[in-house]
């Protein structure tokens, strides 16, 4: 994956109207993960040529977050909501473990959403802080990432971090989604990410594929024109009704994720 190492940006710390986070930071713009449903390049469409293809950092990220946390109230940071925090480029960059040293250093409370076992690395940190970290679980078959989620970690290796995360202390939680039907809305999807959910106290977030027109485009090679139709025909009210059923079953608690 080519790294940009030089995209200029006016800020990195923004305020959220995403639920229950009050800032989101994101020093990577595009992601190595590369899912097919993402919908991130339909909001940046035509702002930054270079996605999906390339990654680039922000210039200066850390030295702009300590400068604009300093002149914020402290509130819950998303960590890097458009891209996935532990994306392939972080392993070697560590920009996100700088900056959660910065967030504990200045008291500032964080979320982590990613689909990476990287994650462990950071457990150092993240213990002895405020944080939660979620898990992107969105089938229990590998063959579901190897279709979708290309560049990212294996459903069943997010499964066995999410373990560890939990063990040691950390708030998690589990998104499950984008749930595309026919290819992750079985019982058997449903029942594991409960189980899963239940064994490690997390709540359950779930939400439907959003079919942006880029999102179409790129899903259109991996699913037939008349699956694609089914799909945006699809209504979801039952399935919503069968996952919370489940997870009132299990004493989990869940909801639509917005
Ligand atoms: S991990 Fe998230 S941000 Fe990255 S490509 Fe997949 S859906 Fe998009």
């Amino acid at each position: 994956m080519p790294i940009c190492a030089n995209a200029k940006c006016k800020s990195v710390l923004s305020k959220s109207r995403l639920p229950g986070l009050q800032y989101t930071f994101n020093p990577y713009i595009g992601c190595g993960h590369g899912c097919l449903y993402c919908y991130v390049p339909d909001l940046f469409r035509g702002k930054f040529p270079i996605w999906p293809a390339n990654v680039a950092v922000k210039e200066g990220a850390l030295d702009k977050l300590r400068s604009e946390l300093g002149r914020s109230k402290p509130g819950v940071v998303g960590i890097s909501t458009s891209t996935d925090p532990y994306q392939p480029v972080e392993a070697n960059l560590k920009i996100v473990r700088a900056s959660l040293r910065i967030f504990k250093e200045e008291g500032f409370p964080i979320s982590i959403q990613t689909k990476s076992p990287l994650v462990l690395r950071d457990l150092d940190i993240l213990r002895g802080m405020d944080a939660e970290v979620g898990f992107t679980i969105t089938s229990h078959r590998n063959e579901f990432g190897e279709r979708f989620e290309p560049g990212a970690p294996a459903p069943t290796s997010r499964l066995r971090a999410l373990e560890g995360v939990s063990g040691s202390g950390i708030r998690t939680w589990i998104f499950y989604g984008p749930i595309i039907p026919g290819f992750n809305d079985s019982e058997e999807d449903i029942r594991m990410i409960v189980e899963a959910a239940a064994r490690t106290r997390s709540r359950v977030l779930y939400d439907r594929i959003n079919l942006k027109p880029l999102v179409r485009l790129r899903l259109g090679a991996a699913i037939p024109k008349e699956g694609m139709r089914e799909i945006s025909l699809f209504d979801y009210g039952q399935l919503y009704r069968k996952i919370e059923e489940f997870c009132r079953e299990r004493g989990v608690s869940c909801s639509p994720a917005f």
